[in-house]
């Protein structure tokens, strides 16, 4: 049996398995069981840049990128995890673990909102797109977003 055949019938391929996540807090690390329905990471090798470290306002992701990572519990509730990562000196890394039964909240989740502006960066969706493929309820909260 292939992956889209367990995907069409709605159930999912991965398994449930121990993860130990990081938190906000650094000295707390959150067990539990789950899916990983999907997962990204914007770190690239080559730096943009010539100098030791990202100038301000630059974008390099070999300086800063980001990890998500979108899990189901063994009690069907949604995890949504994510951390900054930073090499840039005086910068520390920035952790968020969010737990949540609504699939819509989890693309709320993982949308920004800059003056205005909503919009959804592009290792958020890769993850979500991702997760969707294994998660019906999750890939109609996708398809209905209010973002693009
Ligand atoms: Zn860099």
């Amino acid at each position: 049996m292939n992956v889209t055949d367990i995907s069409s019938r709605g159930a999912t391929p991965l398994d449930v398995r121990e993860w130990q996540l990081e938190t906000a807090d650094a000295n707390r690390v959150e067990t539990v069981r789950a899916q990983l329905l999907g997962a990204t990471s914007s770190e690239r090798e080559r730096h943009t840049h010539s100098e030791p470290y990202t100038p301000p306002g630059w974008k390099c992701s070999a300086c800063r990128w980001i990890e998500i990572k979108i899990l189901k519990t063994e009690y069907d509730t949604y995890l949504v995890h994510t951390v900054g990562h930073t090499t840039v000196p005086g910068e520390t890394k920035r952790v968020t673990l969010d737990e949540t039964d609504s699939p819509d909240e989890v693309v709320e989740l993982l949308v920004l909102r800059r003056q205005r502006r909503v919009y959804m960066p592009t290792p958020s969706a890769r993850a979500l797109a991702a997760a969707s493929a294994h998660d019906d309820a999750l890939r109609d909260a996708y398809r209905d977003r209010a973002v693009a």
